[in-house]
């Protein structure tokens, strides 16, 4: 049985994950006028349609000429529906959350989101349609409502509760000496991990965008933290088309589907169940992370 997972492991599984290069997916995404390298198309326009179904067709992609990332991979996230991607690190999830965010195009092939070509819609419509909770968010050194509140420009304090609320922040927050008054510290230095990522969440809640985009979002918590926000998450994709890269596979046995990506390209797909019984890829990672769990507990 060991050796079955030992060439996996040695890959440095997903819990093991790094947290890698572009941390600040979410600060490029919000707080750049525009990236560098991509321009809005002169027609650009508004994203015009209600479907916000998320269509890769065909893609290839890669950072530089000479290494080829993503191989003709299609995938279809219907409007609503909540879809989980997993694998290694380094198959290639990150870098279809960017493509979706548009932060680079593809060589090959298309992304849309109802049948607007990403390439057509503008930078502005997009972000707007698009939160991202990332795996380390940034906060400004300025108070929790500042905070909660640039995602939405004259949001008022209500609407700030009521997303702080939903994100199952708005108890840790009543304990601070200033409640929502309380200034953060440089990069939210005086909040925790799971703290921080609950202001992301509240963010995420109080934009209220129609596609939403979890990359590792609980990776830099313990396993306590991450239950306790676990709810939060769940809420913030409910009845939206979202994209979750997965950090542990237990917060995503609910998906509609999961995607388990294999050095860019999709190896398998389905609910949990299916995939557990399919013996494959995936339930090879499920093993490998309850028996790391089980030496967890074992530690305490
Ligand atoms: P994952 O999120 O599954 O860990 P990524 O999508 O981040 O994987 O990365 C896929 C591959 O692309 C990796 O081999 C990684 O080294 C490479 N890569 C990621 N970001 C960049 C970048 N900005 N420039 C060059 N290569 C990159
Ligand atoms: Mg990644």
């Amino acid at each position: 049985l060991i050796q079955v997972f030992l060439p996996l492991n040695t890959l440095g599984f997903v819990f093991r994950e790094t947290r890698d290069a572009l941390l600040n997916t979410e600060a490029l995404f919000t707080l750049l006028d525009q990236q560098p390298d991509i321009q809005d198309a002169p027609d650009a326009a508004p994203l015009a349609e209600r479907d916000t179904t998320v269509r890769f067709e065909h893609i290839d992609f890669g950072y530089d000429p000479q290494r080829q990332i993503l191989h003709d991979l299609s995938l279809e996230i219907p409007h609503g529906k909540t879809f989980a991607v997993v694998g290694s690190s380094g198959s290639g999830k990150s870098t279809l959350a960017r493509l979706l965010m548009r932060m680079y195009d593809p060589d090959r092939g298309l992304v849309r989101i109802g049948q607007q070509d990403l390439r057509q819609i503008s930078q502005e419509s997009l972000r707007q349609v698009i939160g991202v909770v990332p795996q380390d968010p940034v906060l400004f050194n300025d108070t929790i409502a500042y905070n909660i509140g640039y995602g939405k420009p004259g949001a008022t304090r209500e609407e700030l509760v009521a997303a702080a609320r939903a994100a199952q922040a708005d108890d840790f927050i009543r304990l601070l000496p200033e409640q929502y008054d309380t200034v953060v510290g440089e990069r939210g230095s005086r909040l925790s991990g799971g703290e921080k990522q609950r202001i992301a969440i509240a963010r995420a809640f109080l934009k209220n965008p129609p596609i939403i985009v979890l990359d590792e979002a609980t990776s830099a918590l313990d396993t306590r933290a991450e239950r306790a926000i676990q709810g939060a998450l769940e809420n913030v994709a409910k009845d939206r088309t979202s994209l979750i890269i997965a950090h542990r596979l237990s917060t995503i046995v609910g998906a509609d589907e999961i995607i388990v990506m294999d050095r860019g390209r999709i190896a398998e797909r389905g609910r949990h169940d299916d995939l557990l019984a399919h013996r494959g890829l995936y339930a090879q990672l499920w093993e490998l992370q309850r028996q790391q769990q089980q030496a967890e507990t074992l530690e305490r």
